[in-house]
């Protein structure tokens, strides 16, 4: 599923009111215990692929051979990366085991926020309005458990707070592409497969072309968008924004 369809399938979803509650639980044990880890259309979003690639310590263009599959969106001609499923009958995904999920602690933002579904769309001032859908399967046994969630108690519980800020970020770029009414140029399609998608390629990079002689960043900051992923991430989307649209709210060129 793309970003697009996946906007559309919540859209059809009944949505869960800020406030309002819905009854689950997963745990091992239930009789659908990974009835759900199987035959997915994953999107996942730069942040998604930082974490997924930190529980395999393995560099960035490995792990993407190994476990996604990639196409440039046809509407913005960006990158959008999937999740890719083992071949066998089920097409099981290639981190589930018998007693769950192997990365649990760095499983996508979209298997934290199941079985719901959070749609975002900018506020205008650089932040984002949010809404969630509750995704009510026939095979999901959990929604039959006592347990009371709002959408926000939910996103805590999950640890998906820390996902937000980047996929949100993220979004409003998006948001910022298809508002300007035409895909990117190719030549930025691909540097934006670098920049959000390969941070380790995307440090080097930074080194090798210079590229902190060209825009404003103090030196500390400069140490941190080399060693630790979650900054140079942070710094790639300003970069890109800052290449796309010539301004964006936290980093200036040079004069
Ligand atoms: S189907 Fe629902 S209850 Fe069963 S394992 Fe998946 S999320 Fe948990
Ligand atoms: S990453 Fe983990 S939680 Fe997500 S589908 Fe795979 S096994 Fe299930």
């Amino acid at each position: 599923m793309s970003t697009n369809e996946t906007k559309e399938y919540l859209a059809s979803l009944p949505e869960l009111e800020k406030d309002k509650t819905y009854n689950f639980k997963c745990y091992p044990g239930i009789a659908c215990f990974n009835a759900c880890c199987s035959d997915l259309q994953m999107v996942l979003t730069p942040y998604d692929i930082l974490r997924l690639r930190r529980a395999h310590d393995t560099g960035s263009v490995e792990f993407l051979r190994t476990h996604t599959t990639m196409h440039m969106s046809e509407d913005t001609n960006f990158p959008e990366f999937h999740l890719r499923m083992t071949d066998n009958a089920a097409r099981s995904c290639a981190f589930v085991t018998e007693n769950g999920c192997s990365i649990y602690e760095n499983r996508p933002g979209a298997c934290r926020m199941y079985p719901l579904g959070r749609a975002t769309r900018p506020d205008g001032e650089g932040g984002v309005i949010e809404q969630f859908f509750v995704v009510r399967e026939d095979h999901c046994m959990g929604f039959k458990e006592p347990d009371e969630w709002t959408g926000a108690s939910w996103i805590k519980n999950q640890g998906f707070d820390v996902y937000t800020t980047s996929n949100d970020r993220y979004m409003n770029i998006l948001a910022r592409i298809k508002q300007a009414g035409r895909p990117v140029p190719e030549k930025m399609g691909h540097m934006a497969i670098l920049a959000l998608y390969k941070l380790d390629e995307f440090q080097r990079f930074i080194e090798k072309m210079q590229v902190f002689s060209r825009v404003e960043v103090d030196e500390e900051h400069q140490k941190a968008i080399l060693n630790n992923e979650e900054a140079t991430l942070e710094f790639a989307m300003d970069w890109i924004e800052l290449m796309l649209f010539h301004s964006t709210p936290n980093l200036k060129a040079r004069k």
